[in-house]
């Protein structure tokens, strides 16, 4: 049976005023998974006066105090994990699903924990004064959210902002909206006070373009498409309210001749199958250099050889993103790159109704093709070979986005000078490992703003100083 999912707005279930709903799908099978409510204005209008009507005593509220709330919430939702997990997994057929919702309760412990240290300094004016900095919420936060990593993604930037005293109207992606549902419903539960955090489900136009035009919302935060986010960007440049923009990346993972060739072809593989390659920070092209290039492709395929699509790697999302991953197969041939393994769907037996890919290599990519430069989000890796460090730092700079990147190298000086040289808010050197306690952002197309780590909470608080005259 279909289940039908309404918004939760002001701590209850809400049905849309339109009384439409919207049929989510598993992408492994076609099969309907839920019916999630159409929101259209009226909808985030109530959800927006809830989330403004709870601020205040949220706000006044010690941070040790909504530090307790979020982590009993975590408590909770790792107590209903498994049910959570598997409502997520029906609608995006990931295998990884649990990984996310477990980092989802880590951000709400992360946060809960850390907004104990919020605060701001004093400054010396002289005798004659007193004055000091606080760290304010904004009041309402929109958080529009996209399908690849939908509680995490919702935790990601709700934690921090509920942590630091804002209150959350949350749009999550309409193909993915049950684990958001269930989430609030468990906060809810736990003691999120009623109005705290509320999510509206239905389409961007509809739902999530009305949410950023709400004049109650006072920060929008943001993970998506480039073309979403300059959208948004647009209505918050008019509306004069702050924005943080996760969007696409072309990461590079840049492996010298001198690296652990075993520990960075795992790693190069992991990268750009994980999820499916539905990885805003996936590495989706390996840049090697040349004395080392057969070797590591050699390599790289031997271990996607145990990625198989159905069981290691999931799905692609939905049909149009299914299209358009074997329309990148077709650019890649027209372009002259040299298919190593994969380019092809993947249909045998079960596979049959579902979106699936196999893991795929191309070689002899240049550096200007099109499937070095855009944005597939397909489990689709790109193989440019160079000749020295200043050629790998020119090829991994040369796109339009930087979001991340690796490095691969014994050679500790060099790792520094690269990793310093790369445009990309995030490096890891040799397989470095990048926690929620690690800030995480782009530069470039690729998004402004931090999210993760302290910077997250902070950039969910605005500084206002105090002066206090002592005479
Ligand atoms: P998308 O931009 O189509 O949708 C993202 C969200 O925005 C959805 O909830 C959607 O309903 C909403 N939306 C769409 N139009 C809107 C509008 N006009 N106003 C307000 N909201 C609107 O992106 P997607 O296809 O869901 O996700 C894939 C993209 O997300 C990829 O490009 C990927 O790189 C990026 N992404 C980035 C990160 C990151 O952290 N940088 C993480 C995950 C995904």
């Amino acid at each position: 049976m279909v289940l039908r999912l309404d918004h939760w707005i002001g701590g209850k279930a809400e049905p849309p005023a339109t009384g439409d709903y919207i049929v989510s799908r598993n992408p492994r099978t076609g099969a309907a998974v839920a019916e999630i409510a159409r929101g259209t204005a009226p909808d985030i209008a109530l959800a927006c006066a809830a989330a403004e009507a709870a601020q205040r005593e949220w706000a006044d509220r010690s941070p040790a105090d909504r530090g307790r709330i979020l982590t009993g919430v975590a408590l909770a939702l790792r107590a209903e994990l498994e049910a959570v997990v598997e409502a997520e997994a029906a609608e995006t057929g990931a295998p990884i699903a649990r990984f996310g919702v477990e980092g989802a309760a880590q951000y709400l412990e992360f946060y809960g924990a850390v907004v104990r240290t919020l605060g701001g300094e004093t400054i010396d004016l002289g005798a004659g004064a007193t004055c000091f900095t606080r760290r304010e919420p904004f009041g309402v936060v929109a958080v529009i959210t996209p399908w690849n990593g939908p509680l995490n993604q919702a935790c990601r930037d709700s934690a921090p902002a509920l942590a630091a005293g804002n209150t959350v109207v949350l749009k999550p992606s309409e193909f993915t909206s049950s684990s958001a549902l269930m989430f609030a419903r468990i906060a809810s539960d736990a003691g999120l006070p009623e109005g705290v955090l509320n999510v509206v489900t239905g389409t961007g136009p509809e739902a999530g373009a009305a949410l950023v035009e709400h004049p109650a919302v006072r920060k929008v935060s943001f993970t998506g498409s480039v073309a979403t986010g300059r959208a948004i960007g647009r209505v918050a440049a008019e509306r004069v309210i702050p924005l943080t923009l996760e969007l696409g990346g072309k990461s590079p993972n840049v492996v010298f001749a001198d690296a652990d060739i075993e520990r960075a072809a795992a790693y190069a593989a992991m990268s750009f199958t994980a999820n499916t390659g539905q990885v805003c920070s996936a590495n989706s092209r390996l840049l090697v250099s040349e004395e080392i290039h057969d070797e590591l492709v050699e390599r790289v395929v031997g271990v996607v050889a145990d990625v198989r699509p159905g069981r290691e790697m999931g799905p692609i999302i939905t049909e149009p993103q299914f299209a358009r991953v074997q329309d990148y197969f077709a650019v890649a041939a027209a372009d002259g790159a040299t298919l190593v393994t994969g380019g092809r769907t993947a249909t045998e037996g079960e596979l049959a109704n579902g979106f699936f890919v196999e893991p795929t290599i191309y070689t002899d990519v240049r550096n200007d093709m099109r499937i070095a430069q855009e944005e597939i989000f397909g489990p689709v890796l790109a193989v440019i070979s160079f000749a020295d460090e200043e050629e790998a730092v020119r090829i991994a700079n040369d796109t339009p986005y930087g979001l991340a990147a690796s490095v691969w190298t014994r050679d500790i000086a060099r790792a520094l000078r690269v990793a310093g040289r790369l445009q990309a808010g995030q490096v890891s050197v040799n397989g470095g490992p990048l926690g929620i306690e690690a800030p995480f952002g782009g530069y470039k197309m690729s998004g402004y703003g931090r999210e993760k780590g302290v910077e997250a909470l902070h950039s969910f608080t605005q500084v206002k100083t105090i002066s206090i005259s002592n005479v």
